[in-house]
C-alpha cells in the first residue's frame, strides 16, 4: 500500500528517466540534428512549443518547475546520453518545464515527426523512450506542475468544469483554495480579482483568465492551434472516443494522414467510466480514462493529428474536386478527401423542472476521482440501472459514499450485467430503491439540498442530499449533420450498409466516403470493444475509398444513395 502512494518519480525513477548507451545514441542519431547551446541558455520554456525530444551529448542540463512563488523547483538534471521531453514534444505542443543549460551543451534534436518515425523504425527502442515521455507526464500530473493554478472553491461548480476538463484532457493543474491559501489571496490582490470572479486561472505563459470557457482556456495552455487550411487529410474523424481513436491508430499506422476533432476531450463516454471490466485483455479491468489515455498516445506516435477541443457543426458536400469540407465552430474550415463520423452519444438529462439549476455543482453524469472526492462520506442519489449506473454506484460506495440508486423497474437484472447485480447486492453502502422515479429537487444558489422520488404505490419521499448522479442512456450526437444529406434512423442515429443504399459498404453511409461507427450508428452495439472493432474495420473500407476515388476523380463523393429514409434534420 505505501508503495503506490510513492510518487511516480520515486517508484519508477528508471524507467522515467532511461541512459541510451553509446550504440543506442549511434542508432537515435539518424533522427536528428545536432545543435549547441550556451551555458545558461534555455533548451525549452514553459508554455513554448519546443524543438522536439532532446538527446544531450555532452554537458548538463537542468529541467525545472516553476513554483507558486515564482521560483523553480529541480526536477532532474540531464547528462550525456540522457534525453529531455515528454508527451508535449511528441505532439508539438508548449512544453510544461523549464530546461536551461548549466554549461555549454551538445544536444541532437529529434523534432516531433522525426520522432514519429523512430518509434516505427527503431521499436524496442521507441518502447523505451515512449514509456519515459509518458510517465513524465503522469509525474507532472500528479504534482500539477507546469500546468495552470485555477484560484477558487474545489466544490465551486465552474471550478469542477474546469478541473474536469483538464483532467480528461490529461494536462497537469493545480487548484488553490482563494481563503486558506497565501499564494491564491497573493494572486487575488495582484490581479485586483474580485471574490464574485472567482474561479480565476493563471496560465503558465502568465495570462490571467477570469472563468474562462473550456476553448478560451485550451487555447491558452496550448491544448490546441490553428488549423493549416491548406492542408486536405486522407481522413477527418469527428469524435475522439473508443471509435475515433481506434480508426486513428489504425489508419495512421498505415499511412493514412488523419485528423480528429473532439468538442470536449478524448475518451467519448469510455473515458467517463469508472471502470471497465469486460474489454478483451484486462482481466483486472482498467479505468476507461487510463484506456483511452493509451489510445490516444498511440495515435498520436503514430501520427495521426488531434484538433482536441474543436467542434465540427457542418459537413459540406463534397466540391469539385471530390473532397469534403467539415465547418468548425470557430469559423475554422478543414478539408479531406473522407469522414469518418465517431461522435457517440450524449447523456440523457432527467425530466425534472429545476435540473438546470444544479446541473453545475450537484447534478453529475459521471463519477470520476474528483466526484468521489466531493461525496465521500456522504448519502447521494443514483439514478439508472444499466452497467454504466452499476459502475458507478459501485465505484462511489467503495470510494466511502452511501448509495441510493433510483431505479423504475422491479430490479436491476433485466437491465445489467449480472456480475454488477451481484456486486451491489454484496455492498453495504448502496441501497436500491425499486419501482420509484425522481419527482422533485430542492436546493438553493446551485447546491441541491434534497431529491424527491415517487414510488409505484404514489407515495413520495423526500431525502436530504446535496449530489445526484444520472446514467440514464444516451442519445445520438448528430445535430450537427443537418444538412448534410447523411439519413438518420427515427431516434437520430446515423444509417450505414445496406439500409443507407445499394452498394454500401456496411459501414458507409449515404454519402460516399462518409462512414460511421460505434454508438452514433444505427443498430451498433453499444459497447467499447464493439466501437474499437468498427473503428478498425472502417479503415479497410477507407483505403479502397481512397484507391477508388484516386483511380476515378469523376467519382461520387457527391453521389448519395437512394435512401429508404429522408435525409438528416435536425432534431
Ligand atoms: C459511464 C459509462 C460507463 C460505460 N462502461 C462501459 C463498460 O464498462 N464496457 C463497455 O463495453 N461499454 C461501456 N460504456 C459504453 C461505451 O463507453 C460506449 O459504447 C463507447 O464509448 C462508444 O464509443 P464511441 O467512440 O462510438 O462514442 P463516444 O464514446 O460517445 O465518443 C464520441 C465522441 O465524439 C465527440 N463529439 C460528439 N459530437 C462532436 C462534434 N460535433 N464535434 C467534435 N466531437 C464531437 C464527443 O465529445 C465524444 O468524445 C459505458 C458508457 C458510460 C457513459
Amino acid at each position: 500500500m505505501a508503495l503506490s502512494l510513492q510518487p511516480t518519480i520515486e517508484r519508477r525513477r528508471d524507467q522515467m528517466f532511461p541512459d541510451l548507451d553509446r550504440v543506442e545514441i549511434e542508432r537515435v542519431r539518424r533522427f536528428g540534428e545536432v545543435r549547441s547551446f550556451a551555458a545558461g541558455e534555455a533548451l525549452l520554456t514553459a508554455g513554448q512549443v519546443g524543438p522536439g525530444l532532446i538527446v544531450i551529448l555532452a554537458g548538463r542540463v537542468d529541467i525545472t518547475q516553476r513554483n507558486q512563488s515564482g521560483g523553480r523547483d529541480l526536477i532532474v538534471s540531464h547528462g550525456p546520453g540522457q534525453f529531455m521531453g515528454e508527451l508535449a514534444q511528441m505532439a508539438g505542443r508548449p512544453g510544461l518545464v523549464d530546461a536551461t543549460a548549466q554549461e555549454p551543451v551538445q544536444a541532437l534534436i529529434i523534432q516531433p515527426d522525426r520522432l514519429r518515425a523512430l518509434f516505427v523504425a527503431e521499436a524496442d527502442l521507441g518502447e523505451r523512450i515512449m514509456r519515459a515521455l509518458i510517465l513524465r507526464r503522469v509525474g507532472l500530473l500528479e504534482t500539477g506542475a507546469g500546468g495552470p493554478i485555477i484560484v477558487g472553491w474545489a466544490e465551486n461548480g465552474d471550478v469542477l468544469r474546469l478541473e474536469s476538463f483538464l483532467r480528461r484532457n490529461g494536462h497537469p493543474h493545480q487548484l488553490l483554495n482563494p481563503e486558506t491559501d497565501a499564494e491564491a489571496k497573493a494572486l487575488i490582490e495582484r490581479f485586483h480579482v474580485d471574490p464574485g470572479q472567482l474561479p480565476i486561472v493563471l496560465c503558465p505563459g502568465g495570462q490571467l483568465l477570469r472563468n474562462p470557457g473550456e476553448d478560451e482556456l485550451a487555447r491558452c495552455v496550448g491544448l490546441v492551434g490553428p488549423i493549416d487550411p491548406n492542408r486536405v487529410y486522407d481522413v477527418a474523424v469527428v469524435g475522439a472516443g473508443p471509435a475515433g481513436l481506434a480508426t486513428a491508430v489504425y489508419a495512421a499506422s498505415e499511412g493514412l494522414s488523419v485528423l480528429v476533432f473532439d468538442c470536449r476531450s478524448f475518451g467519448g463516454q469510455a473515458g467517463a467510466s469508472a471502470r471497465i471490466e469486460n474489454y478483451l485483455g484486462f482481466p483486472t479491468g482498467i479505468t476507461g480514462i487510463a484506456l483511452m489515455a493509451r489510445a490516444y498516445n498511440q495515435a498520436q506516435k503514430f501520427g495521426a493529428e488531434m484538433a482536441i477541443p474543436d467542434e465540427v457543426n457542418g459537413l459540406n458536400a463534397a466540391d469539385d474536386s471530390g473532397r469534403f469540407v467539415l465547418q468548425l465552430r470557430d469559423g475554422e474550415r478543414v478539408t479531406a478527401r473522407s469522414v469518418v463520423i465517431a461522435s457517440g452519444a450524449r447523456y440523457r438529462r432527467l425530466g425534472v423542472a429545476n435540473l438546470d439549476a444544479f446541473e453545475a455543482s450537484s447534478v453529475h453524469y459521471w463519477a470520476s476521482p474528483l466526484e468521489a472526492k466531493l461525496c465521500a462520506n456522504q448519502e447521494v442519489a443514483l439514478v439508472g440501472a444499466g452497467n454504466s449506473a452499476g459502475q458507478a454506484a459501485v465505484y462511489l460506495a467503495g470510494q466511502g459514499a452511501k448509495v441510493k440508486m433510483v431505479v423504475r423497474g422491479a430490479n436491476l437484472g433485466a437491465t445489467m450485467s449480472r456480475y454488477l447485480v451481484d456486486r451491489i447486492e454484496g455492498h453495504a453502502n448502496i441501497e436500491v430503491v425499486t419501482r420509484a422515479a425522481v419527482s422533485g429537487l430542492e436546493g438553493r444558489d446551485g447546491f441541491l439540498e434534497a431529491v424527491r422520488w415517487r414510488h409505484a404505490t404514489g407515495e413520495e419521499l423526500r431525502q436530504p442530499l446535496r449530489h445526484l448522479f444520472l446514467f440514464i442512456g444516451a442519445e445520438p450526437n448528430t445535430d450537427w449533420l443537418a444538412g448534410s444529406s447523411i439519413a438518420l434512423d427515427p431516434k437520430g442515429f446515423v444509417l450505414t450498409g445496406e439500409d443507407a443504399g445499394a452498394d454500401r459498404h456496411p459501414l458507409e453511409t449515404t454519402r460516399r466516403g462518409v462512414f460511421a461507427i460505434g454508438d452514433v450508428r444505427a443498430k451498433s452495439i453499444k459497447r467499447v470493444a464493439a466501437a474499437v472493432g468498427e473503428g478498425a474495420q472502417v479503415v479497410a473500407a477507407l483505403h479502397s475509398f481512397l484507391a477508388e476515388a484516386a483511380a476515378n476523380p469523376a467519382m461520387a463523393p457527391n453521389s448519395s444513395a437512394t435512401s429508404p429514409l429522408a435525409p438528416a434534420q435536425s432534431r
